[in-house]
């Protein structure tokens, strides 16, 4: 019944043994909090009770592990991390019953905890069904997308070895008489039957449950110590990263802060990112799902998301020693730019696609962004097509280089075939925001001249503004030519609030994104409208005739792009 350290020299050994790795433990993680604290503030503590709640689907429910796509390496991670769980009750028995047997939950909870045991066993057999399954995936399977190194068998072989040890234990524990109930710990009982049947008892069984206990002891701090110097250091950052997440649609970046006055633009040194950033750096479990969903990545250009979170953290680790011991360091520190790459950077084509599928809510497009923007706005360096789009911008106020269009081209080819597009004066309730696609670009002038008609035959009221139009800002911005984008998307905001617009209606779902999500930062808010959901709308209401059975037209779902 007693632990072996519960009398000297045990008690001594697990005194300097359980303080020492704790101690070293709470020092692993300290410095690491105080990289934390090196990164610029960002306030990440609003709604603090959707924050909590969302705590309960996305770490406690696994939902963003266990997606379909990933039903394998859900269904592993979930084995695993659901007996994690559960069986921290057992650890916090087993840790209190190695001070005093009195001090145990067995000992304090009495039946209640009697009446746990049976989940605890079913859980150790889960976790190591689950770590069987990691291992097949490692070891045969082998995604292209997972970082497949010798970090994860040392984590695997430490949570395998901590459910062994723990039966271990538990069955030589039974098999001495020590544990009241034994047939509620039913798989060690079940080897407690076995000793017996083989005539193992006596001094040998003792010595036997004495290094199992120490083993079980010894290999759950060696977990604890290793865990923040291995990838899986998303075990102790996973809640606070999902608590602190960004509330806002993925597609959304936020301004430079004090633009008016900053000394420096975007991100040229790691500590010049946010604690936030650097705690999606430790939070990576390198499972490459971001890769895989990325477009430029699947195109063969050399941007990878997981790759730049990790040489974040590398660089982290690369200025202060401690973090990392094993980590090289050079003589001058690494340039951020460098460790990332030039190309990776603008490769992005901020689809948000990795932070849609990052299952610890790592935020992927403004890292790459703040990066841009420091090449832009601090360096001058970008690819000749950025260039050229850029000088395109600013000296035409559209990005269509060589186009024979201007912005009525479409409004005068359409009263030609009688059509009279209204021009907005206040007086409609809506402002058909055309877009440089809309008006610029051949192909999507047929969509503009379409989506005209509809308009007007659904007798929507509406106008548009013609040569008053300038481009949203959007390219500007995604181009890290933050200054660009503001002078261009407050030029657009004075005029719509000049006018009286209240409501837009646009085609292009890059108009769409700037004005409903980014708009608002300048204070310019509007209802903005996608075409695709107005007319919709207009055919619900029964404005526009449904087309289905009409030149071929069937009802189906699509995806809008
Ligand atoms: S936002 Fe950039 S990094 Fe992320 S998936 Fe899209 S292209 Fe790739
Ligand atoms: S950033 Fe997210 S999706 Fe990408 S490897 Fe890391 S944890 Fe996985």
């Amino acid at each position: 019944r007693m632990a072996p350290s519960t009398e000297f020299p045990g008690n001594l050994f697990y005194a300097i043994t359980f303080f020492g790795l704790i101690a070293f433990f709470l020092y692993s993680a300290g410095i690491r909090y105080r990289w934390f604290l090196r990164g610029q503030w960002v306030n990440r503590f609003s709604e603090p009770i959707r924050r909590g709640l969302g705590l309960i689907p996305f770490v406690l429910g696994n939902t963003r592990v266990a997606r379909r796509k990933y039903w394998y390496s859900g269904t592993l991670h979930s084995l695993i991390f659901w007996g994690f769980v559960v069986l921290q009750v057992r650890t916090l028995n087993f840790l209190l019953n190695g001070i005093h047997e009195d001090a145990s939950l067995q000992s304090l909870l009495g039946d209640v905890y009697t009446g746990f045991r049976p989940v605890m066993e079913v859980f150790s057999l889960l976790v190591i069904v689950g770590t069987l399954m990691a291992a097949w995936q490692r070891f045969f399977w082998r995604p292209q997308r997972m970082t497949l190194n010798i970090d994860g068998w040392i984590i695997l072989g430490l949570i395998a070895w901590l459910m062994v040890t723990d039966i271990f234990t538990n069955s030589a524990a039974i098999a001495l008489g020590h544990l009241d109930n034994p047939e509620f710990s039913f798989v060690a009982y079940g080897f407690a039957e076995l000793w017996g049947g083989i005539g193992f008892t006596g001094q040998g069984l003792e010595l036997f449950h004495v290094a199992w206990w120490y083993a079980h002891l010894v290999d759950f701090l060696v977990f604890l110590v290793y865990l923040p110097y291995s990838k899986h250091s998303h075990v102790l950052t996973i809640v606070p990263n999902v608590f602190f997440r960004s509330l806002q649609p993925s597609g959304v970046l936020q301004p430079i802060k004090d633009f008016e006055t900053a000394e420096s633009f975007g991100v040229g040194k790691v500590e010049q990112f946010t604690w936030k950033q650097m705690l999606d750096s430790y939070t990576c479990t390198e499972c490459g799902r971001c890769t895989a969903a990325c477009p430029a990545n699947l195109t063969g250009k050399a941007l990878s998301p997981k790759q730049i979170i990790i040489d974040i953290r590398h660089l982290m680790e690369e200025q202060v020693p401690a973090l990392s011991p094993t980590t090289h360091r050079p003589e001058q520190p690494t340039p951020l730019i460098d460790e990332v790459g030039f190309d990776p950077i603008w490769d992005c084509v901020t689809c948000g696609a990795c932070v849609e599928e990052c299952p610890v809510f790592i935020e992927h497009v403004p890292t790459i962004m703040d990066m841009r923007r420091y090449l832009v706005m601090e360096e001058s360096k970008m690819p000749e097509t950025a260039q050229a789009v850029l000088t395109q911008l600013e000296q035409r106020g559209h990005p269509w280089r060589g186009t024979q269009l201007t912005r009525t081209t479409w409004i005068e080819e359409m009263a030609t075939d009688g059509v009279e597009i209204p021009m907005f004066d206040g007086s409609q309730e809506y402002l058909f925001w055309v877009g440089c696609s809309g008006a610029l670009q051949e192909r999507n002038v047929k969509v503009t001249k379409a989506t005209a008609r509809l308009l007007l035959e659904a007798g929507v009221s509406f106008g548009v503004l013609g040569n008053e139009e300038g481009c949203s800002g959007d390219p500007a911005r995604r181009l890290g030519n933050e200054y660009l984008y503001q002078m261009q998307a407050q030029g657009n905001i004075d005029v719509f609030k000049a006018k009286g617009v209240q409501k837009i209606l646009t085609m292009c779902p890059h108009c769409f994104n700037t004005m409903e999500h980014e708009y608002p930062q300048l204070d310019g808010r509007f209802e903005v409208l996608h075409h695709s959901v107005f007319l919709e709308q207009l055919v619900a209401q029964g404005k526009l005739p449904r087309q289905v059975g009409v030149n071929g037209l069937s009802e189906k779902s699509v995806t809008y792009h």
